[in-house]
């Protein structure tokens, strides 16, 4: 229903793995047949024990690469079992170990800011910016679109389980336990025709409306119904080009245990404008066909936290980190913001 709205808007339905993110269409997942898959199970187990140039260590973490005097990296330091091991390249050492613990790595082995390092005693390789480009995209979750009986997809619990427990027992997996997951459409605007990109990315996820209303703080952590059922639908307006940075610092008290994070959202308080533009225009969907033919609308239930505003000026502005996704309440906006 969402992307026809957002196509009736005049977004194209297209891929937006393509040339062009301007578009909409049902979001995409990794999947084996109708059953997502980790990249792990995608692309390294296929491959595991068959290739003789790989080797797969778990369980292991590197805590050094070793640089030479040429500044060349040739291999790294890593622990396994409690036991600290080597490993050597032959052409270049690799660094993938995410966008939090990729630049610990890389200050560990003396690549980073170098008067934060020299105060860990840990000899400075290079003098650079790691740690300072910590950006991340803060999602607005607070428009809820209800869905009429029988467009919403809540069952009673008893066949939710009974569900579960086809869906397991099936060899070649369908029904509703073999769809996308927890997000199922995705749309890209651009809140400044001259902008050459989109900065706004809706993700569409889905709830059970009265749950979400009563604890929108807590419902991810309490929900366990599986993503299939819902009766309501939350698109996530995010700016996805923040100016803002924060920064990841090694931890001073012990520099191998979990940094620091200075996540600075809206320290440039611009960033907001893209996400304030972007709720705009998804209240505009709600004169489409496609939500008036299905009998869908915003729900006006004021959030607990939103109680003293107008229901369409106003929700929760909470924090989505891609990596640790715990969304956190944090800012209101008055009608006056917008
Ligand atoms: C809940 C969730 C849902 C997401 N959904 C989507 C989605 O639908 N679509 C999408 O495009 N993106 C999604 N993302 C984001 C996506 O998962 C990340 O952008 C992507 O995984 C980043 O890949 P990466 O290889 O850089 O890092 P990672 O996938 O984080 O891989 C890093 C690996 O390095 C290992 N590692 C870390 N430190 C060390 C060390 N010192 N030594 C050895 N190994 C180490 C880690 O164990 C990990 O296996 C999602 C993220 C989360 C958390």
């Amino acid at each position: 229903m969402l992307t026809e709205a957002f196509h009736e808007r005049g977004l194209p339905i297209a891929d937006f793995n393509g040339a062009s993110q301007l578009s909409t269409m049902q979001s995409q997942a990794f999947a084996d047949g109708r059953e997502r898959v980790s990249t792990n199970d995608a692309f390294i187990q296929p491959i595991r024990y068959k290739r003789k140039n790989l080797t797969v260590k778990t369980k292991a973490e590197a805590t050094k690469i070793f640089i030479n005097e040429h500044k060349v990296a040739y291999g790294v330091k890593y622990i396994q079992d409690g036991k600290v091991h080597t490993a050597y390249a032959k052409k270049e050492v690799i660094v993938s170990a995410g966008s939090i613990n990729s630049p610990k790595l890389l200050m560990l082995s003396g690549l980073g800011p170098k008067e934060h390092l020299s105060k860990l005693n840990i000899t400075v390789k290079k003098d650079l910016a790691v740690g300072e480009n910590l950006h991340d995209h803060v999602t607005f979750n607070g428009i809820l679109i209800a869905l009429p009986n029988k467009t919403s997809t809540r069952v009673s619990n008893e066949e939710v389980i009974q569900d579960l427990y086809d869906y397991k027992q099936m060899k070649v997996k369908h029904g509703p336990l073999a769809s996308n997951g927890p997000n199922s459409a995705v749309a890209y605007i651009k809140t400044d025709p001259d902008l050459t990109a989109p900065d706004v990315q809706y993700q569409v996820g889905n709830i059970f409306l009265n749950e979400y209303i009563r604890e929108p703080e807590i419902y991810d952590e309490i929900n366990i119904f599986p993503t299939p059922f819902y009766d309501a639908l939350l698109p996530r307006a995010m700016n996805v080009v923040p100016k803002s940075r924060g920064k990841l610092l090694l931890n001073p008290q012990n520099p191998h245990g979990k940094p620091l994070l200075y996540a600075n959202y809206f320290g440039d308080p611009t960033d907001l404008i893209p996400i304030v533009k972007g709720v705009k225009f998804l209240l505009s969907l709600e004169n489409t066909k496609a939500f008036k033919s299905l009998g869908a609308y915003f729900d006006r239930t004021p959030l607990k936290a939103c109680k003293d505003y107008l229901w369409d000026v106003i929700a929760t502005i909470r924090q989505k980190m891609a990596l640790t996704p715990k969304p956190q309440p944090t800012w209101l906006i008055r009608q006056t913001d917008l």
